[in-house]
């Protein structure tokens, strides 16, 4: 968070960063060596050793590096997942989550403390909205896991991000993007848009300004209900934007981008998981580029959700296949750590546990 008037040295790409410390009468070539210093996971001035006292005195007036003012890490038993908590000076906190797959690494980020969408299941709902997280901050929960991944495995990197953790990040729009940038640029992570996913609750005007950008990332759609009565039963933003809204803006998002969505679809025990609505989440979906991410719902301590049996599981499935639907679910990994994004902050902010 912004103290004072410096800015966050972490905000800058190499470029945007020649040109602030030409501002300042600073040498260009200084910023690939700081760029550097940063990559190389540096979060304070004196650790930049190659710069001069009083360069790095110079730099520490006009600029600052942001770090949480603690992270905690917790290791699943029964995978290499692992879950991190970071505190904020603000006394905010958010998680990320590093799960790997046969493709690489991949990590899930927080863009939000809190979140404003109050989404029935999900484990943010009910605790509030504290603050949008600033394009640094994103970034800074990759770099505390790379960091602390690479004490252990020198070859570590962060192949995929997904944007899955806390908060709605086209709430949070602005930062967002400029985090997706900074998370692209070869001086930092060096990540392909095309390994990046950003899932939303479905504001309808963020997504069809997300379509101009250019960025070739994956847009997921948190559906969870195929029709309005029943998705607005869920998703109190639905209301804003119920699916007569959403589908036509996903459609034309696919029109302009060629990118395919993945529509999120968490299966609840009774409520979203028989064949009709199989059906009827076939029907809405036709004939568009995109497929149906099936997760379990998670039960958590602010819902009074159930997972689906098997067989409706099954059946739901089938239901979709047999409407030339394409069909994914997702693993569950880290279940030993409360690897969904939420339920950490629920109990450090509720004092339990
Ligand atoms: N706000 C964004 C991203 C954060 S949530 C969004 O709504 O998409 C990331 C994903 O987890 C979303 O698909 C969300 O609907 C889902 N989710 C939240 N709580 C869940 C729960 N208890 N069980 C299963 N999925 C959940």
């Amino acid at each position: 968070m912004k103290m004072d008037n410096r800015e966050d040295l972490r905000l800058f790409s190499r470029s945007e960063l020649e040109i602030r410390l030409s501002d300042s009468g600073i040498e260009k070539y200084r910023a690939g060596q700081i760029i550097k210093w940063l990559s190389r996971h540096a979060d304070s001035f004196s650790q930049m050793t190659d710069l001069s006292k009083p360069l790095r005195e110079k730099l520490e007036q006009d600029f600052y590096i942001s770090a949480p003012k603690s992270v905690e890490r917790f290791c699943s038993k029964l995978d290499s997942t692992r879950k991190y908590l970071f505190t904020f000076e603000s006394g905010d906190c958010v998680e990320s989550v590093l799960l790997e797959y046969n493709h690489g690494f991949s990590v899930c980020l927080s863009t939000q403390a809190g979140c404003k969408m109050g989404c029935r299941f999900c484990a943010s709902s009910g605790l509030g909205f504290s603050r949008d997280l600033t394009s640094a901050e994103i970034l800074l929960q990759m770099e505390y896991i790379t960091r602390d991944m690479l004490e252990t495995d020198p070859d570590f990197r962060i192949g995929h991000l997904v944007l899955m953790g806390i908060g709605e990040p086209l709430d949070n729009y602005d930062n967002v993007i400029r985090f997706l940038k900074l998370a692209n640029s070869p001086d930092l992570f060096n990540i392909g848009y095309r390994n990046m996913s950003l899932s939303t609750c479905g504001l309808v005007p963020q997504i069809r300004r997300l379509a101009e950008e250019e960025l070739p990332i994956t847009l997921s759609v948190s559906l969870h209900a195929p029709n309005d009565k029943l998705r607005s039963s869920l998703m109190p933003v639905n209301k804003t934007y119920p699916l007569s809204k959403l589908i036509p803006e996903c459609r034309e998002y696919i029109k302009k981008t060629g990118r395919r969505i993945s529509f999120e679809y968490a299966l609840i025990g009774g409520v979203n998981d028989t064949p009709e609505c199989a059906r009827e989440l076939a029907q809405l979906l036709k004939g568009m580029l995109c497929h149906v991410n099936l997760i379990n719902v998670n039960e958590t301590k602010s819902n009074n959700f159930s997972k689906s049996s098997k067989e409706a599981r099954l059946l739901f499935t089938n239901e979709l296949t047999k409407c030339k639907i394409n069909v994914t679910s997702r693993r569950t990994l880290g279940a030993d750590i409360d690897a969904a994004c939420g339920q950490l902050r629920r109990k450090k902010l509720e004092g339990a546990e």
